[in-house]
């Protein structure tokens, strides 16, 4: 599978088009932001962690029944995906009180959940990615009702697969964001990535915090965290 043209280069990922039409070259890079892009920087290593850590997610999901954009990792920075259209919603669930959660609400971080929370932002860097309800995501034809009732099922369905998961590598799953997106007979599939920049991840005994956290709330230490999370799936 070879790239062809650039099709986007975002924050952290750039995209690429093959001689495939349905087939998408994504390339991830060391580059990270955070606070809404006002804070830049990089995290050496990154992109061959995620990289690598979101396949390995995206294969055990399948296997679980989850439909991915997984199609084959390329090397260590690049993966060959399905090309979707992306629902343009973050789908975040919750089973512990972290980040904005804690914040809006006026609550500390570490409350543990009796159930799983869901919620969606609208995906608009120029409203900065606003909270929506499902009503007004429907309203804004942003994605159909019985989408978001798939995005929702999904969703907890991935939320059990990987607290089960993560719990066996003494890692407590605190929250996540995913992103969906539509083949091109509209099916909905999970898309984007899962890794540390995209959920939190505390450990199990000391709480201590092996996710992008360390780099939002320059706690120092990134790179081991990331390093620390590569090890506890891969053993390396
Ligand atoms: N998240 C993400 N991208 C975003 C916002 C959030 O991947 O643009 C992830 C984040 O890593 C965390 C979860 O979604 O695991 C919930 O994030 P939260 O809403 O608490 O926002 P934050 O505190 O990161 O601003």
């Amino acid at each position: 599978m070879e790239k062809t043209v650039q099709l986007y280069e975002g924050k952290a990922k750039k995209v690429f088009a093959t001689e495939d039409p349905e087939i998408v070259i994504v390339s991830y890079k060391d580059d990270a932001t955070a606070l809404d892009g006002l804070k830049k920087g990089t995290i050496v290593g990154k992109g061959a962690i995620n990289n690598r850590m979101s396949n390995y997610i995206m294969r055990l999901l399948e296997k679980h029944g989850v439909p991915t954009h997984f199609v084959e990792e390329l090397n260590d920075r690049e993966t060959a995906v399905k090309k979707v259209s992306i629902v343009p919603l973050e789908v975040i669930i919750r089973n512990i009180s972290a980040g904005s959660f804690a914040k809006r609400y006026g609550v500390e971080e570490g409350i543990v959940f009796k159930e799983p929370t869901i919620e969606f932002s609208y995906k608009n860097d120029d409203l900065h990615d606003p909270l929506i309800n499902s009503y007004h995501a429907l309203a804004l034809g942003l994605a159909t009702k019985e989408e978001i009732e798939t995005i929702k099922k999904m969703a907890f369905k991935v939320n059990e697969v990987m607290k089960e998961y993560f719990k066996g590598l003494g890692v407590t799953l605190v929250d996540f964001k995913l992103e969906f997106g539509r083949l091109s007979d509209g099916s909905i599939v999970l898309a984007d990535e899962i890794s540390p920049d995209t959920c939190r991840f505390w450990d199990s005994k000391t709480n201590e915090k092996l996710d992008k956290d360390r780099f939002r709330r320059d706690m120092g230490g990134v790179e081991d965290a990331y390093k620390e999370m590569m090890r506890r799936v891969f053993g390396e």
